[in-house]
């Protein structure tokens, strides 16, 4: 995440604090001035708030390492003012595993939260009663019941919170999981708005948390269905067959021209049939910046991306559009380029996709008008598929 500061290294997983990490000291620093409280109450607040987002990346970690157990790498941890995000390289596949991972971060305020009972009890205190008011408790038990809150706040099912991801596991166990987002997302927004409702009678805290979970279960949402959407789909159906190539010789003039004239922003370079790169609008605007419109195609041409063929599945090509390693991924078939795939035309194809999904499901009303229906999405692919 950016504007993040590194805090250190936990069984290998990077730790950032955010920036906006600064507004809680901030805020606990005003609230200490208008209470009229001196610099030693401040100390002891900040040591709570310290000691609390200690328990927060202990949360974080039950979820990474817990993933790590089924092969999925945590990429960092983040800790925010409103808490912590651990993000993980993707979602277990399997409802089961999602279920542990999702209950893993309260469990261990779970267990936080017992061993600090025990020691309590152990040091001849006794239980922790809840603090009436838990500024003024004591450090520990404090610590005590804000794990207990933790844990019960996490557990609410407001997906993509814990509970909400607990709840899309279950669900995912009986139906598919698109239906199982769609439900725990609607769910997680529903939740999000009494959020913001109970955020304006006071608690700034639970506006933002109440943004990040609508905002949160709205983008996962869209993800599940882009994946579902490309789970069937073949590179060959989203692939742009009618497009401009350049040759190595040929001055950048020549792909100048070809950007005016058109709306392709990166070309194929071809030599007697055969790709031997590729030439991004990046390249091309710095190529021109350095040595004008007379250098050669070949002089700024990057090498060819791993080219996909047409019958290979379109999701892992759009990975590799999404996380930026690639502008543009050649459509190879028996050595010859038959078509190139960009970010944009296969979000074109997913738009038309969704639009028909939705022609379908309002016209669901006799056999004969579905059966229409699933023909033309067919033949909506094939004519995508030939240009
Ligand atoms: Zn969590």
């Amino acid at each position: 995440m950016k504007w993040s500061l590194q805090l250190g290294r936990i069984a290998g997983i990077r730790i950032y604090v955010h920036a906006t990490f600064a507004l809680l000291v901030v805020w606990l620093g005003a609230r200490t001035l208008a209470e009229g409280a001196g610099p030693a109450a401040f100390a002891r607040d900040l040591t709570f708030v310290l000691l609390l987002f200690g328990c927060v990346v202990l949360h974080e970690l039950g979820h990474a390492l817990t993933a790590r157990r089924f092969g999925i790498a945590t990429r960092d941890i983040t800790l925010l003012p409103i808490g912590g995000v651990a993000r993980l390289e993707k979602m277990p596949e399997r409802a089961w595993q999602e279920l542990l991972v999702a209950l893993a971060g309260p469990a261990v305020n779970l267990v936080i939260a017992v061993v600090l009972v025990l020691a309590s009890v152990a040091a001849g205190r006794g239980m922790p009663a809840v603090p009436s008011d838990p500024w003024q408790a004591p450090l520990l038990e404090r610590l005590a019941w804000v794990n207990v809150m933790l844990l019960v706040f996490n557990l609410v099912p407001a997906f993509p919170m814990d509970g909400g991801r607990a709840l899309r596991a279950l669900l995912a166990m009986r139906v598919s999981n698109l239906r199982a987002t769609r439900v725990a997302a609607g769910l997680g927004q529903l939740i999000a708005f009494g959020f913001g409702l109970l955020g304006l009678l006071g608690n700034p805290f639970l506006i933002l948390i109440a943004l990040f979970v609508w905002i949160g279960a709205a983008a996962e949402l869209a993800m599940v269905e882009v994946k579902t959407a490309l789970a069937s789909i073949a590179v060959e159906a989203a692939m742009l067959t009618r497009f401009d190539a350049v040759a190595p010789q040929e001055p950048l003039e020549r792909a100048i021209q070809l950007t005016l004239e058109g709306s392709q922003k990166d070309f194929p370079v071809l030599e007697r049939g055969e790709l031997r790169g590729v030439l991004s609008q990046e390249r091309l605007v710095a190529g021109v910046a350095r040595g004008g419109a007379g250098l050669v195609v070949a002089d700024v041409m990057e090498p060819a991306p791993p080219a996909a063929h047409p019958r290979d599945p379109l999701a892992p090509a759009l990975e590799r559009l999404q996380d930026g390693s690639v502008r543009m991924v050649p459509v190879v078939e028996a050595g010859e380029l038959r078509g190139i795939l960009t970010a944009d035309n296969v979000f074109e194809l997913l738009r038309f996709q969704s639009a028909l999904d939705a022609w379908t499901r309002s016209n669901r009303g006799s056999s004969t008008r579905a059966t229409n229906s699933t023909n033309r999405k067919e033949d909506t692919r094939c004519r995508l598929a030939t240009g």
